[in-house]
Order: C-alpha cells, then sequence, then structure tokens
C-alpha cells in the first residue's frame, strides 16, 4: 500500500460530493441536527453504514446533498477533497461535479461552481495548476512545492432536463478559462432517458468540450449501444456490457475508468474475481484505475492500485505503467501531458 501512496498517480473518475471526508459529513450533520434542521442520530447511522446497493447510494447522495450544498460548504469541500488527493500523491485530478441550483438559499449553477473556484483556490497544502494558461496558486515563497494540476468536468444528473443539462454545458462553455474541460453524465441509471440529454451533450462536444458518460451500471443494452455510438472520448464503469455491446466497446477502443470499490459495494459486480479489469487489462485496452467516490465508499486511489495489485497479480511495474498510461486520456491540453510525463519519467528513478 505505501508503495501506492508514494506512486505519482492520475485520477480521471472523482465526483465531489461523494468524495467528502466522513469527519466532515459527520460535522456538518452535527450542526445541522443542533439547529434542529435533521436528526443527527438517524443521519450519522446512514453515514457510517459500510455496503448499500446502488440505489441505496442515490439515496445516501440526497443526503449527502442536504449537508453540504451551501455555498461556504461547497468550498470548504472542495479544498479538502483536492488536498486529500494531492496528500497520496495524485499529480493530475479531473473533478467531477454536478452544478446546482437552489432558489430557496440563492444559489445558481453559477454561483456553485464558483464556490467551488473558490474552494480551488484556498487549497494552501499544494500549488494547484488550474487553467489552460497555467494558472496556479502558489502560496510557497520561491521554495519547491508539491504540485497538482486540477481540471473540472461539470455533471449532468439524470433528473435534470433538457435545458438544465444545456444550461450546464452553457456554463462549462464560460469557464473554459478556469479549468472546465468537459461534461460527464451520471446520476441514478433507472432514472430517465439518456436521449434527453443528447442535444447538450451534442452541442458540448460541437464547441470542443470533452464528453465522458457512465455506461452500462445496469443492463440496458439498448442505451449501451447509442451510448457507444456517440463516441464519448472515455466512459465510466462499463460493468453490465452484453457480448455484442463489448465487442463494440473493444473494437472503438473507448477508454474506461474503472472502479473496482465502487463496482464491488454497490454490488454492481458480484466480486472482485470476475471483475472486468482483468479481461480489458489483458486485452491491452485503455483503462484508467480511478476512485469514483472516496468518502462514500471509504477508498483512496492508493487503496484502488493495492486492490488492482492483489486481485490480478500487478506487480510494480504494471501498476507503474497503468498509472502513467492514464496521461494519455486526460482532457487537459498536450503541455500537461508533456509536464505529466516528466514527473513520470522522474519518479521511475526514484520508484524501486
Ligand atoms: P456531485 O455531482 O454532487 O458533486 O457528486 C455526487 C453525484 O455524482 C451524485 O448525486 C450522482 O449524481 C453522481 N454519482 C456519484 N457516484 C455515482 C455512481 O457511481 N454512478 C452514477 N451514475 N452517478 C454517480
Amino acid at each position: 500500500m505505501e508503495w501506492c501512496v508514494s506512486m505519482p498517480k492520475v485520477e480521471l473518475h472523482a465526483h465531489l460530493n461523494g468524495s467528502v471526508r466522513d469527519s466532515t459529513l459527520i460535522e456538518l450533520a452535527r450542526d445541522l441536527g443542533e439547529k434542529g434542521i435533521i436528526v443527527f442520530s438517524d443521519v450519522e447511522n446512514v453515514i457510517r453504514k459500510d455496503d448499500r446497493t446502488l440505489h441505496e447510494v442515490f439515496k445516501l447522495f440526497d443526503l449527502i446533498h442536504i449537508l453540504t450544498t451551501d455555498h461556504s460548504t461547497v468550498t470548504r469541500i472542495t479544498k479538502e477533497v483536492i488536498e486529500d488527493f494531492a496528500s497520496e500523491n495524485v499529480v493530475y485530478l479531473e473533478l467531477r461535479t454536478t452544478p446546482k441550483r437552489n432558489d430557496s438559499i440563492g444559489m445558481s449553477k453559477r454561483s456553485y461552481m464558483e464556490a467551488v473556484m473558490e474552494g480551488l483556490r484556498s487549497v494552501s497544502s499544494v500549488d494547484v495548476d488550474y487553467t489552460p494558461s497555467g494558472l496556479k496558486t502558489d502560496t510557497s515563497n520561491g521554495t519547491t512545492r508539491k504540485k497538482i494540476y486540477v481540471r473540472f468536468l461539470l455533471s449532468i444528473d439524470r433528473r435534470e432536463s433538457t435545458e438544465a443539462a444545456m444550461e450546464t454545458v452553457k456554463l462549462a462553455l464560460e469557464m473554459k478559462d478556469l479549468g472546465v474541460v468537459g461534461i460527464d453524465l451520471s446520476g441514478n441509471p433507472i432514472v430517465g432517458n439518456w436521449t434527453t440529454f443528447l442535444p447538450a451533450l451534442k452541442f458540448a462536444r460541437e464547441q470542443g468540450l470533452y464528453i465522458t458518460l457512465h455506461c452500462g451500471e445496469v443492463p440496458n443494452q439498448e442505451e449501451i449501444k447509442a451510448m457507444l455510438d456517440f463516441s464519448p472520448q472515455r466512459i465510466g464503469h462499463a460493468c453490465c456490457f452484453g457480448e455484442e455491446n463489448w465487442r463494440k466497446l473493444k473494437s472503438l477502443k473507448i477508454p474506461v475508468e474503472i472502479c473496482l470499490t465502487s463496482n464491488i459495494r454497490t454490488e454492481t459486480i458480484s466480486s472482485i474475481d470476475i471483475h472486468h479489469f482483468a479481461d480489458l487489462h489483458k486485452a491491452k485496452h485503455p483503462l484508467v484505475l480511478c476512485t469514483d467516490d472516496s468518502g462514500v465508499f471509504s477508498t483512496s486511489l492508493s487503496r484502488e492500485y493495492t486492490l488492482a495489485s492483489s486481485a490480478f497479480g500487478l506487480g510494480k511495474t504494471e501498476m507503474f505503467q497503468l498509472a502513467e498510461n492514464a496521461i494519455d486520456f486526460i482532457f487537459a491540453d498536450e503541455g500537461v501531458k508533456e509536464d505529466l510525463r516528466a514527473i513520470f519519467e522522474v519518479a521511475t528513478e526514484r520508484l524501486d
């Protein structure tokens, strides 16, 4: 595990509100409990529960959103999540979040994202490179410090309307200079129809945003086929593919964001021995290990690598290669890719 912590890593599938520390959620719940808004003990039990089905996970997200969705808390959790990833040597983080509108507290999708950006700017334990022009936070006073590249994906929730999805895409375009690089489609996979979001996704692509889709968390082969036909730059999960779609995925070589712990905990995959990572890795299909929701699933990217190593017999060289290969699938520009390759090059000499 220690070795996996020290290795540089690339995280491409992390949901902001799924990555909140348990301790922060408990503190926020206690606060709302004292104000009489929630019953703390009920909420504490839900937060501390270990295994949850996919259905229960989405109920938990509704609860997390009650605890976190005000501007100052969004700022706080963004700061903490970036610092947590940096502390385990994630050198490039693509953090995704659903911009939320809540009229009762004066929150618009834009002001939600401004709170996120405020959180990024308040990171103090590490320098953060977050814009295409290399604009970065720097509190180092000239000393060499640890650095993390952060880019954002704006998520569309499957509960949203076509108009709300379009609003998210327009916001992403306006925030391109602030490190927003793409759009994600997520949310409960049994809710809604993905065609609702096609106009927004097509528009995003025409405007030069990258697209990643949650694909195949449930065995809806028709939707999986249509999503693959759309040719997103990456997909997340790819758990419930029938044979035909499996062949299609492999021939299209669409990179897959693999979230081992998440898939096992939610029982989307019944056992790690039969996880599709093994088959894709053997076939040299482009893939990247990710956390999904490090808070909700009590994991970290180092843990995901450790798990892959023990479950599939990967040695250090293979793990390092896996981490380095992820550079090819990031949504940032060539300059960032070159910087990351240089970081891995230096690390090769350091790690034995
Ligand atoms: P947020 O976008 O609020 O920062 O992060 C939490 C949201 O991400 C959830 O409400 C849900 O829409 C999405 N999400 C998190 N984990 C998963 C997952 O495993 N599958 C899907 N489909 N969506 C997820």
